[in-house]
């Protein structure tokens, strides 16, 4: 799965240097990323060229649609400044915990909590198979129009399974609906695919074309299997370098449920796609794309 998420060409050079320092400069940083060409359009019906009203409203000629500048997109989902998401993403990608964000940033442990997670389905939502995470009936579909409180996992929903695909320096997660944890196990159990277990993780060697398979369970299935296999390193494999930089990451995850799994994985896997570029700038242009809509 490629993903489109490069597409930051015509942003402000190295933001990632110079961060900016005022509340006008972040705005206008963030409104360059919304309006990537200079021309605003109505984000309903497209139409270009909307009017300005007073308090920096704009409406449609064509739909008579009333918005703002930041009108359906992910950073309109909190209430935060553009100074301060423009902090928060630089915590980010400094990978600051959550409490370390809200300190940096100067907001609530709550607060800092659901704008990251927003921050996280901004990811997400820019790969190609975005839907297969976040459409009805997918994992994340629950989080999307506010991040709502994780909900138990119905007693007959599958665990789902993630396969991992490295291709040159490139890592892509995929989300495989053909497979559940019980298929994991009992490929475990039949016939020899061995697994490492890390936490509610769980980890298995080489997979047809993955790398790896990778699923988080719960305190129901498979949990009583994953306590009977404690940690350890495949020996034959070699090491796997996205697993050996994802390790200590996601230990850092407290209370990662089978529900936000997809929206680390994801994470790790830009981290590592990015460990060489300005990571901060493709955080924001997530963070002012569209949210999109699954019907
Ligand atoms: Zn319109």
């Amino acid at each position: 799965m490629l993903h489109n998420i490069h597409h930051a060409e015509a942003l402000p050079p190295s933001l990632a240097a110079l961060p900016p320092q005022t509340e006008e400069e972040a705005r206008e940083t963030l409104l360059a990323l919304c309006w990537p060409d200079g021309g605003k359009a109505c984000p309903r019906c497209h139409a270009k060229a909307p009017y300005q009203l007073a308090g920096g409203r704009l409406r449609c000629g064509g739909c008579r649609y009333t918005f703002h500048d930041y009108t359906g997109r992910w950073l309109n989902e909190t209430g935060l400044s553009a100074l301060k998401w423009i902090k928060l993403t630089q915590a980010f990608a400094a990978e600051l915990s959550t409490r370390e964000t809200a300190v940096e940033v100067g907001i609530s442990y709550n607060t800092a909590f659901k704008a990251l997670t927003v921050l996280r389905l901004a990811i997400l939502s820019q790969g190609a198979d975005a839907r297969q995470f976040m459409g009805p009936g997918a994992p994340l579909h629950p989080l999307l129009g506010g991040p709502a409180q994780d909900e138990q996992r119905p007693p007959n929903a599958p665990l789902p399974v993630y396969g991992l695909l490295s291709r040159s320096k490139h890592i892509f997660v995929d989300l495989l609906p053909e497979l559940t944890a019980e298929s994991v196990l009992h490929f475990n159990h039949n016939f020899h695919l061995r697994v490492v277990r890390h936490g509610s993780i769980l980890i298995t060697d080489r997979y047809k074309s993955y790398d790896a398979l990778i699923l988080c369970g719960d305190e129901n299935m498979p949990y009583h299997y994953l306590l009977r296999h404690p940690g350890h390193i495949f020996a034959e494999s070699g090491g796997y370098p996205f697993w050996d930089y994802s390790r200590p990451r996601l230990r850092q995850f407290k209370g990662l449920s089978w529900r936000r799994f997809p929206l680390y994985l994801k994470e790790l896997a830009l981290r590592y796609n990015m460990r060489d570029e300005d990571f901060p700038r493709t955080l924001l242009a997530a963070l002012c794309a569209f949210v999109p809509k699954f019907t």
